[in-house]
């Protein structure tokens, strides 16, 4: 499986950074897609994944941020975008919830990028909170490429999501829909996003599962911190809500993000070395600990053997 959005580069990372990477490794875990969210955390995140194996990351401005680009800000975001490992373009949208920047300022920012993804042919990681449709009026006003949009973090309702499948994006599930107390839309939601659309995310540090035990064995041990180690929850969770087994929302799901950013050929976050064609193998590892996914793999089966031995 692959989280597609962890927030890796916050301060609560800071002091265990690398014990984390190794515990999504050892949690079945393939891959991970750094957020980057303003220009500083984009070239950490840059920097972060240019020397890891299985690391990959996006280069944008969040919309909470869009008050405060300097001159020439889409120009760092296109030199960040070219580097090594960047895969998408975001995080970027709009946010109307709490406008930490003013609508307007949020709106010339994400067009700018929408049009910076088109230009470099690049998928677009959107965040989109109460913009009453405009996130999407925007996108399909720029001609936005169905298949290079994920909807990150998705938590809205009936009308969105017919929205966004109409419109052909992938949607991103989080934690959100371990929440007993919010998730009960999403959660009834989840079963109508088609297979080759379903995407899993942790949003670490933030949106913890909250169907983790609290206490004793296998609960988190950073107080209220996710990890992107903690994305089989989300995975479980998925797969109880459309009736499907763990390793299928796994493997699916990582065969779909491998196809959306186009994941290069590198090495995985176990460092097996990939075919020289095809995409990304799934780790061997995850088969030794018993918990994922042979079948992330069914597609990539031989490639993987022939990539371990
Ligand atoms: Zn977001």
């Amino acid at each position: 499986m692959i989280d597609i959005g962890a927030n890796l580069t916050a301060p609560a990372f800071d002091a265990d950074r690398a014990e984390v990477i190794a515990r999504a490794r050892d949690a079945g875990v393939h891959g991970i897609v750094v957020t980057g969210t303003d220009l500083a955390s984009a070239a950490v995140a840059a920097d972060l994944v240019a020397t890891r194996e299985g690391l990959w990351s996006t280069a944008g401005v969040h919309p909470h941020d869009a008050k405060s680009v300097p001159g020439g800000w889409l120009t760092t975001v296109e030199a960040l975008a070219a580097r090594d490992a960047v895969v998408a373009v975001g995080e970027t949208g709009l946010d109307f919830h709490r406008n930490y920047s003013p609508p307007d300022a949020q709106r010339g920012v994400f067009a700018a990028q929408i049009q910076l993804a088109l230009r470099l042919d690049m998928p677009l990681f959107v965040h989109d909170r109460d913009s009453g449709g405009e996130t999407a009026r925007l996108l399909a006003a720029h001609d936005a490429v169905p298949e290079r949009v994920v909807i990150h973090c998705f938590t809205g309702s009936r009308a969105d999501l017919d929205a966004w499948l109409d419109a052909g994006y992938y949607i991103g599930i989080t934690g959100w829909i371990c929440d007993e107390r919010r998730g009960g839309e999403l959660r009834e939601l989840a079963p109508l996003i088609p297979d080759e659309r379903l995407l899993i995310e942790t949003d670490a540090p933030y949106l913890l599962p909250r169907t983790m035990p609290r206490r004793g064995p296998g609960a988190p041990a950073h107080g209220r911190r996710n990890e992107p180690a903690f994305l089989p929850w989300v995975a479980r969770e998925v797969a109880r809500c459309r009736n499907a087994t763990p390793q299928e929302v796994g493997a699916m799901t990582a065969r779909n993000a491998r196809r959306l950013f186009r994941l290069p050929c590198r090495p995985d976050l176990h460092g097996s070395t990939p075919p020289a064609t095809g995409e990304k193998p799934a780790l061997p590892h995850a088969s030794a600990a018993g918990e994922a996914p042979p079948a992330e793999g069914s597609e990539t089966a031989p490639e993987r053997s022939a990539a371990v031995e």
